[in-house]
């Protein structure tokens, strides 16, 4: 059956405009996506160290306490038992370290209270990055779906290219074949504008595309095709 050079240049526009798509690669969405991401678990790394370091501390806090009360401990039973001058020394150091117990006491809840926002604060970014983690393979999902679509349309829009081109007449698809280096050949022109560079064709070109001859755009060399209009 045979086809016209406009049919082929419908054709070409339809599978170049496909392969242009396809060249897009990763879209933009999916690389947002996965910025997002990055910057999620690092905040979350950032909140987990805090909680570690809140950890230490409070261990740490803990412990002096235990040192601080056992030597209190150890000087209220020294009091027993000791000379009236002996006991008023221990008894003022008794309140000096009973002062000190006090102070590690408030530092230890202060940090209880610190770590309970940053134990929050981790649990939120922990969420966080799983809502991510679960947006980002839906949306790799989707775009693997997008792509084998795009490649399958692209396979049947070559198909049909190729189809029409060997369905011109010899001499048209010989000079088709020897201009066909990979890129677009053809190009529609529509109101005396060539559908390739866009450019406005010269009175001497649109003259000649309306008495029917082969005419090369002068600007971008695609071989023109009335479009019509
Ligand atoms: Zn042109």
């Amino acid at each position: 059956m045979g086809s016209s050079l406009i049919e082929v240049a419908a054709a070409e526009a339809a599978y170049f405009k496909l392969k242009l798509l396809d060249g897009a690669g990763e879209a933009r969405e999916l690389k947002e996506a996965r910025r997002v991401q990055l910057e999620l678990r690092e905040a979350l790394k950032q909140r987990e160290g805090a909680v570690a370091e809140l950890r230490i501390r409070l261990e740490e806090l803990e412990a002096e306490r235990s040192q601080i009360a056992a030597r209190l401990e150890k000087l209220e039973r020294s009091q027993k038992g000791a000379s009236y001058r002996d006991q008023t020394q221990l008894e003022q150091e008794s309140r000096a370290v009973a002062g000190q117990l006090e102070e590690i006491e408030e530092a230890e809840l202060e940090a209880m209270v610190e770590m309970e926002t940053a134990e929050a604060g981790e649990a939120e970014a922990t969420a966080e990055l799983a809502v991510s983690v679960a947006e980002l393979s839906a949306k790799i999902l989707e775009h693997e779906e997008t792509r084998r679509t795009l490649q399958d349309q692209l396979a049947a829009a070559r198909d049909n290219l190729l189809l029409l081109v060997s369905g011109l007449p010899a001499e048209e698809q010989q000079r088709y074949r020897r201009r066909s280096s990979g890129g677009a050949v053809l190009a529609i022109v529509v109101h005396g504008v060539c559908g390739n560079c866009h450019l406005k064709l010269s009175e001497r070109e649109a003259a000649q595309l309306r008495l029917g001859s082969d005419v090369d755009c002068d600007q971008c060399g695609s071989w023109l095709v009335e479009g019509g209009l």
